[in-house]
């Protein structure tokens, strides 16, 4: 599969930024929503003293999942962004959904407009908003489709780029999922490593926040965002988090998200030992091993804890632990399984063991130790 597209002319580097330290990333940050003039405002002086942003971005349309929540304050915002832009020099970002949102937009001046997770969903509202960017040169992120579904995401980045637009970049958002993880969109990491792979020279930008969910975890996601070689951060600030009209769970104080970002490491991309890896194919591979490792190292926590349940239900009614002839059939059934897939017999017996080991010990535990 290869991109189709116009040229990508983003150059995240030329973004007139008031970054600090110009090597970073591309740093966008803002309310999930535009409130009040003061809550705007007061938000993006104080994330302009962080020295750590280059876009401030704030929802003025909100999409909601349900019609009686707080649906934005639309367009007497425009004002509102146009002079955080005046007073702080930041760029200014806002979500569009209709092409009426991107001519108002546009005509006040607004930097970058952005595609939302619930939009992009959906190509009938893609294409409109495409035929509204049609003539002018507007920067346009496009968010992943709230559905796991990467042709979706790639085809609505082609339908902008299709109408002239080449200031583009994508923003990995996160999935919904009906398996049931710490965050409210699954990450899964190789969506937006096949979409780099798919585009190359488009930059894909992460969005830890809705990613998350919780404000707890987004330092963590940063990191593995930065890790992943995401060509930025798109991270929801407040300036009262706790009364924040959506998502108020997920959004940082400006001074937490500086010291955030100042606390997150910048690894080098290509380390000098990596030199002669040219087309970054070594570390490509390397990333997917990453995602791999990190699902597999998932997958057996949450069997751990099936196990304890078990183990919980074998002690509630007086089953023994170790019942030798259910161990040997699934023994004898996942070599079975693993050889089909390619893996050598005396890896898989090992591995199983040292599962099946621990399983045990947590079932003593349980047995032992654990209290009614
Ligand atoms: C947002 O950025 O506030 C937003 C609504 O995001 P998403 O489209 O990713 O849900
Ligand atoms: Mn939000």
């Amino acid at each position: 599969m290869t991109y189709t597209g116009t040229q990508i002319e983003l150059d995240l580097e030329k973004i007139e930024n008031r970054l600090e330290k110009p090597d970073w990333p591309l740093l966008i940050a803002g309310p999930c929503s535009a409130e009040s003039e003061e809550q705007l405002m007061d938000t993006a002086v104080q994330l302009m003293n962080t020295k750590r942003v280059s876009i401030y971005r704030a929802g003025l349309w909100k999409p909601r999942t349900r019609p009686n929540m707080f649906e934005g304050v639309g367009k007497v915002g425009l004002p509102w962004l146009l002079n955080v832009k005046k007073q702080t020099g930041l760029q200014v970002a806002t979500e569009v959904a209709t092409p009426e949102h991107v001519e108002l937009a546009l005509k006040h001046d607004i930097d970058v407009l952005w595609i939302g997770a619930r939009t992009s969903v959906n190509p009938f509202s893609v294409q409109a908003i495409a035929d509204a960017l049609k003539g002018t040169n507007a920067t346009v992120l496009v968010k992943n489709p709230v559905n796991p579904d990467l042709q979706l995401w790639i085809g609505a980045l082609e339908r902008i780029n299709r109408v002239g637009i080449k200031r583009l970049a994508a923003v990995h958002r996160g999935f919904s999922s009906h398996e049931k993880t710490v965050f409210r969109n699954a990450p899964m990491w190789n969506i937006p490593i096949e979409l780099k792979a798919a585009c190359p020279g488009l930059p894909v930008i992460c969005d830890p926040s809705h990613i998350c969910g919780n404000a707890g975890l987004i330092p963590m996601l940063a990191q593995k965002a930065l890790d992943m070689d995401m060509a930025g951060l798109m991270i929801e600030c407040h300036n009262k988090p706790e009364c924040a009209m959506s998502d108020a769970g997920q959004q940082l104080l400006p001074t937490q998200y500086g010291n955030m970002i100042r606390n997150l490491i910048l690894r080098s991309a290509s380390p000098a030992g990596d030199a002669a890896d040219a087309g970054g194919l070594l570390r490509q591979l390397r990333e997917e091993i990453d995602v791999f490792d990190d699902e597999l190292i998932q997958k057996l926590s949450l069997r751990m804890q099936a196990v304890a349940k078990i183990g919980r239900y074998k002690r509630d009614n007086n089953i023994s632990i170790l019942q030798l002839h259910r161990w040997s059939e699934l023994v004898r059934r996942r070599i079975d399984l693993g050889q089909a897939l390619g893996l050598s017999e005396d890896f898989l017996k090992k591995l199983l063991d040292l599962i099946h080991q621990e399983s045990i010990n947590i079932q003593v535990e349980i047995m032992n130790k654990e209290k009614y």
